[in-house]
């Protein structure tokens, strides 16, 4: 962990919706040893109330969760003015084709294939980090 990524981290809050426990656990920790803050979500009606409560920079949504699909989680977070601006990246799975394309098409202003790797992790969501006001 070198300087910039701390200094760039540390202002930054991430939502992370991930209903596998393992999975969660595995990009929560990676986020937290770059500086990020990171709240947590399981299901997809949690995720929408955390977002609304807590403004992250960013969410790294799940596509297969209880309660609300994240599909349907992003459809309803793009429609709501008040959260729309939360840059949204999908993880989806490897084997499912379609995941990509549909996530995009629900609003996602991005997607990062599972299994994640933790390394490339921090790269690969700086670019969506919402600007400082
Ligand atoms: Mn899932």
């Amino acid at each position: 962990m070198n300087d910039r990524e701390i200094t760039e981290g540390s202002l930054k809050k991430v939502l992370v919706v991930e209903d596998n426990q393992d999975n969660r656990e595995m990009v929560v920790k990676a986020l937290k040893f770059n500086g990020y803050q990171v709240i947590e979500a399981v299901d997809g009606q949690e995720a929408i109330e955390k977002a609304k409560a807590e403004n992250p920079d960013l969410i790294l949504l799940d596509i297969y969760l209880p309660k609300m699909d994240g599909y349907e989680v992003t459809k309803r977070l793009k429609g709501d003015y008040e959260v729309r601006s939360i840059p949204i990246i999908a993880l989806t799975a490897h084997a499912m084709k379609g995941n990509r394309e549909e996530a995009l098409a629900a609003g996602c202003d991005g997607y990062i294939p599972k299994p994640i790797d933790v390394r490339e992790l921090p790269k690969q969501i700086e670019h969506f980090l919402k600007p400082n006001p």
